[in-house]
């Protein structure tokens, strides 16, 4: 057995957002940590991706967005929002992390599961608009490789604390693509409300801090359950953040690690022949962010 292909890059630690951002590069250090823990020996294939393309970003982003972080890094960096810091070498991590998110839905379709170790996260990435940490969208980047490679409807579960505001604005078009998000509500960024729906292919769930981890277990769920009636995925995505954890200090939810890899396990049966492929998102306390990973990853694998 050659194990669950993990995907990961090393310049994916060089991206420095600023001192005290909670974005840190021993983020993904954590992550690459508990991926060697000693229950996943033997059971995981750790590959380095090839670096995305400035090109490959296109799918997804504008050329002005794409030619304007270029730009900004040619110039040595700057500020593209309140939180969001394009640093000397941030480009590297930026296109390392697309690199990963690229590779491991490749390397997902062949093997029936994936997780790709991608850092900075993308979820909040907009087609013009780097935000919230994020500077392109290594979900739907993702999602579109799968679509260039045969499959044609995509799953996408975003679990973090978050808001993916990006990708429902990236896919709220397109019912070949269908998003699911729970996440807290009234929260960064501020979007995310039962009512948006799309062309009828988003499904959020907003759901206030603090609630017991039951509830948001069966609600996500439920609305997986309910995006998939009538509708099969041919590949499922799961933007895994672990600011949902308890004790985050960006997030007020109550999730457990078993209860990601719950969920995970839940998935991975209702997917049948579908791959399902995991790629990181957020999760800023470095204990929880590790523990939730290795969770996740056991149960993927
Ligand atoms: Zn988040």
């Amino acid at each position: 057995m050659p194990g669950l292909p993990v995907s990961y890059h090393p310049a994916t630690r060089l991206h420095q957002p600023g001192a005290g951002h909670p974005e840190r590069p021993e983020r993904i250090a954590a992550v690459l940590d508990a991926l060697r823990a000693p229950e996943l020996a033997g059971r995981i294939a750790a590959a380095q991706s090839p670096p995305a393309t400035p090109e490959q970003l296109l799918t997804v982003h504008t050329r002005s967005h794409v030619d304007r972080l270029v730009a900004l890094d040619a110039r040595g960096g700057g500020s593209l929002d309140a939180d969001t810091y394009l640093a000397p070498r941030s480009w590297e991590s930026v296109l390392a992390s697309a690199g990963v998110a690229l590779d491991a839905v490749a390397r997902g379709l062949e093997a029936g599961s994936a997780f790709g170790a991608t850092r900075p996260p993308g979820h909040h990435a907009l087609s013009d608009r780097a935000m919230g940490f994020c500077f392109v969208n290594n979900v739907v980047l993702a999602a579109r490789r799968a679509q260039e490679l045969g499959k044609r409807q995509v799953l996408i579960v975003d679990w973090d604390v978050h808001h993916g505001n990006g990708t429902q604005a990236l896919v709220e078009r397109d019912p070949s693509i269908r998003y699911v998000s729970m996440h807290q509500y009234p929260w960064y960024p501020g979007t995310g409300a039962a009512d948006e729906r799309g062309v009828g292919n988003v499904f959020n769930v907003p759901r206030e801090a603090g609630l017991p981890r039951a509830t948001y277990v069966r609600d996500l769920l439920a609305a997986v359950a309910q995006a998939c009636e009538g509708w099969t995925p041919d590949l499922w995505l799961i933007s895994a953040g672990f600011d949902s954890l308890d004790g985050d200090p960006l997030g007020g939810f109550t999730l457990e690690p078993e209860d990601m890899a719950l969920w995970t396990t839940r998935f991975r049966e209702r997917a049948g022949p579908a791959p399902v492929v995991a790629l990181l998102e957020g999760g800023y306390r470095i204990d929880l962010l590790a523990a939730g990973v290795r969770a996740m990853v056991s149960a993927l694998a």
